[in-house]
Formats: structure tokens, sequence, C-alpha cells
């Protein structure tokens, strides 16, 4: 093994010596597009639902295929079978490494829902077909294909390159990044990251223009729970005391209106730079979204989706409802779980008292499930943000890029949370449609799609690491 990597160390000292940058700066598209096709259809092949998160074979399958090729891995497990792998093209010794980070675990399916079975990788009419082709097996095969690349090509690097596949994701990540975060941070330590999050899409206000909405920030989770005691008794004989009762009026008092609309900074920079490629009234409404009636109108308006809408105010949804377990018996609590999502900056206590307030009811307790974390906005400056915005303008013509805010969490908070800038940012163009199937029936991606993210991930990696 020493010997293999002095003698690619050797290698990539020739290369440079003889200045050749045509021979690394042009890889061969077509082999690499073939090579990669049969290992997405495999890494979708293993069922990695979460529950019950058995990652560990498809992990072992990622690791197997590095590792033929000589490529430095190690694997980390948090509990029996949920396995966090690293993997790492080293680069010198003075400079943090570029992360790639994927999530291995797939949301559960429906499985007779589906036109095509959803850990079959089938391969029809120009798309690869199963769960997590989108969400979020399809970024590991790009991080690969990246590694296996520059690996097989001997790039001279300037900046190491780390990929990181965790399980759990889909859980919270209490087993996988949040746990790497917090157990073997030094095994990847990066610089700054990319991870799902964001993706291109056609223009959502009908410009002509597509938009990479890069996140940045996300909303911040804040799961609670709810309990509301009463008496419990007879079914037959109602009182005004049954919990059940007690729970759905304090539900109805706090659920008639949502937290107010606000628009953060970072929202008000990503529209406006958005309405600067649209046509009116678009561009003038969301161009003035400053002015105190513009947010108003424009939530009317283009802001009218609900998507559109959840990044605008602080969300409460109610997801999780319990009373008796027979009909015929008042329980002694009923419970109810919200899943609220906070922007940032929203002051989590303020948030609480609002609620506590609008239940007005001291027979109801409410305890968070989890606690909203409060990593920084990443910047939408400097050199990582700058690479993104290259590779877009390179690779994906009629294009712009705008910070974003992602409704739903990520594991890129956990970077976050340690200063580490991440940014959402998955290659590939998808329309609403497309979208949609994240999580739903018949999630797909084109083979298309699939290609061109490899290279846009080899090209976004190569400006971040590779020695000019
Ligand atoms: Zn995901």
């Amino acid at each position: 093994m020493k010997r293999l990597i002095l003698l690619t160390a050797g290698l990539g000292v020739l290369l440079v010596a003889w200045g050749s940058p045509a021979l690394a700066a042009s890889p061969d598209w077509n082999a690499i597009d073939q090579e990669a096709l049969p290992y997405f259809r495999s890494y979708l092949r293993f069922d990695t639902s979460n529950p019950p998160d058995n990652s560990a074979p498809a992990i072992a399958y990622l690791k197997s295929i590095l590792d033929k090729k000589g490529i430095e891995t190690a694997t980390f497990e948090s509990k029996p079978g949920a396995v966090s792998l690293v993997a790492r093209l080293p680069g010198p010794s003075d400079k943090k490494p570029f992360l790639l980070l994927s999530h291995v675990d797939v949301v559960p399916v429906v499985a007779k829902d589906w036109s095509h079975q959803p850990f079959s990788g089938d391969l029809a009419d120009g798309y690869v077909w199963g769960r997590g082709a989108i969400d979020n097996k399809a970024h590991g095969i790009m991080a690969l294909m990246t590694l296996l690349t520059l690996h097989r090509n001997h790039i001279p690097l300037r900046r190491g390159v780390v990929m990181m596949v965790n399980p759990d994701e889909e859980a919270g990540g209490a087993n996988g990044a949040e746990w790497m975060a917090a157990n073997h941070w030094d095994a990847f330590d990066p610089a700054f990251a990319v991870n799902e999050g964001g993706v291109g899409t056609p223009d959502p206000f009908g410009g002509w223009a597509k938009v990479f909405q890069v996140t940045v920030a996300e909303k911040r989770v804040s799961w609670l729970h709810l309990v509301a005691r009463g008496r419990s008794g007879h079914g037959s004989v109602p009182t005004g005391d049954n919990p059940t009762l007690i729970l759905i009026d304090a539900l109805a008092r706090l659920l008639a209106t949502q937290p107010d609309p606000r628009l953060t900074p970072l929202m008000a920079q990503a529209l406006a730079t958005m309405a600067t490629h649209e046509s009116f009234p678009v561009k003038v409404e969301l161009g003035h979204l400053d002015s105190p009636s513009m947010l108003g109108i424009a939530m009317r308006g283009p802001l009218k989706p609900d998507y559109l809408q959840a990044l605008l105010r602080d969300t409460i949804a109610p997801t999780m409802l319990s009373g008796s377990l027979k009909v015929n018996v008042i329980p002694s609590t009923a419970e109810a779980g919200l899943d609220c999502r906070l922007l940032p900056g929203t002051d989590v206590e303020a948030f609480l008292r609002r609620m506590k307030t609008l239940l007005a009811d001291k027979r109801i307790t409410i305890d968070f499930i989890q606690k909203p974390d409060s990593g920084p906005i990443s910047p939408s400056t400097g050199e990582a943000w700058d690479a993104i915005e290259k590779v877009v303008a390179q690779d994906f013509p009629n294009s712009f890029v705008v910070p974003w805010m992602s409704s739903g969490g990520t594991d890129s908070r956990f970077l976050r949370e340690k200063g580490v800038p991440a940014y959402g940012f998955v290659p590939i163009v998808l329309d609403v449609r497309e979208r949609e199937r994240v999580h739903g029936v018949d999630e797909r991606l084109s083979v298309e799609n699939l290609n061109h993210g490899i290279k846009a991930t080899y090209d976004l990696t190569t400006i971040l690491c590779a020695r000019p």
C-alpha cells in the first residue's frame, strides 16, 4: 500500500514537472458516465429505508469501489447497521479539505404505488428509477466519480478532497452526521462543504433563466410535544375536562393564526436578485419588498405558493394526535406533536411564550422534542461561493445563482454549528414535478442529469482543489 501511494505521489510530481494540464484537464466523460451508471443503479438497489436505517451493506459497496482503486477510506459505526464512510484524497497538511457530503438512508416507500419497484434501479425512458435517486444517492455517486477521476488522472491537489456518506439523515442525524461531528470531527474537518438542499430549477416566477437556489441556511427544526391532562371516564358520559377536548380547543386557538411574515435579510437578497431576471409586475413586487405593504401584496401574488410562504414566516404544523386507545374510554391525557420551523434570527423563548399565551390553558404542558440549532448562515461570498457561481456559469448556460434557505433540515446544520460554511448545491436541474417525487412516489433521476451532475461536481472540485 505504501509503495502504491509513493508511486502515485511520484507520478503526480512527474505530471506537474512535465506540465501536462491538457491531459489532466480532459477526463474521458463518456467512459466516466458509462462507469457511473451501473454504480448508481447498484447503489439504489440497497434498501436503506430509515427506519430501520440498515445502511451498512450500501456503505460497504461504496467502500469496496474506492478500496479497489486504492483510495483511502475509513468507516465509523454509531450503532449496529448505521455506518458512516469517509474517503479522502489528501492535500497539503496546512489546508483543510473540501467536503462532498451526502446521506445513504432514504425515507420509506409504499411499493405498490410505484410504477417501477422502488429498489430496482430500473433504467427506463431515460431515467433511473428508485427511492433515493434524487434524495440523496445520486450526489453520493457524483462524489464517488469525482474522487475516482481525480485519483485516476493523478490530478495534483492544492487542497484535499473528502467524501463523507452518512446514515440517519432522514431521522435527524443523531446516528449519522451529528454523531460524526461530535465524535470523529478530525476524520473530515473541512474548510467548506457542499451537500444536498439546493438544485437548479426553471425560474419559479416565469423568468427566462434557470435559477440555482444554493442553500446557505435552513429553517430551524423545533419539534414540540403537547400533553393535555384531564379526567378519564366512560365515553357515554361526556364531561368538560375530557383531555381530548381540552387539546382540540387549545390547538384551534393556537393554529387560528400563523406567526406574522418576516422578511429575513437572506430572502430579501435572494428575491431582489431574482427580481432583476423577471418582467412586470413580478419585477416590481419582488424588487420592492422592503417597502411596508409590498411583502403582503407579493405574498398574495408571486410568493403565494406554500413552499415560498414557509420561507417567510415561522411555521407551526400539527402532525401527531393521540388520545384514548378505545372509543368508549375518555383518556386521562391527550397528546399532540407540532412540527415548528423557525427562521434564522427568531427568538426561541419568545416563540414559545407566544404559543403558551395562545394555548391559554394550565392543563396543557409543552416541551421540546428537538430544540432549534443556532448555526450561522453560510456566507454568499468567498472561495466556495465564488466556485459555485463559476461552475454554474461554466456548466449550465442561461442560469444564475442566488443564496437560498431550505424549509427542511439537512446535515449541513451540524457543519454550520461548527462554523464551517456548508452549501446546499447538487448540480442538477429539476422542475417542480420532478422535485415532488422526492419523498413521494416514483422518484427518479434522468441519466442526463446524473452525467451533468458528475461533471459539474468534478469541475467544482477542481476549481477548489486542483493545482492550476
Ligand atoms: Zn436528503
